[in-house]
């Protein structure tokens, strides 16, 4: 089953949970969450190069740094459908 992040649309609305990524569980076929399912916040799927479902080093896999250093590009939503490349 893949695994899909999210994080809030907006922080300043966003619980501990969602104003950093999270990650579901869903299947394909599964709609997209619209809410945050702590506090019921509006949050985007974020985009994933790939998905980690295993092991503790999940995060650091998913760091800006590591992602560079394999050479894909990571895009951040600033806000108002904007998107920077980092
Ligand atoms: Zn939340």
């Amino acid at each position: 089953m893949p695994t899909y992040e999210y994080r809030a649309k907006d922080e300043a609305r966003a619980c501990g949970y969602c104003a950093e990524r999270f990650e579901v569980d869903q299947r394909m076929s599964d709609a997209p969450l619209e809410r945050c399912p702590k506090c019921g916040s509006p949050v985007e799927r974020v985009i994933s190069v790939f998905s980690v479902t295993t092991g503790p080093s999940a995060k650091s896999l998913l760091s800006d740094k590591n992602i560079k250093r394999h050479g894909f590009t990571k895009l951040v939503n600033e806000g108002g459908g904007k998107f920077r490349r980092i």
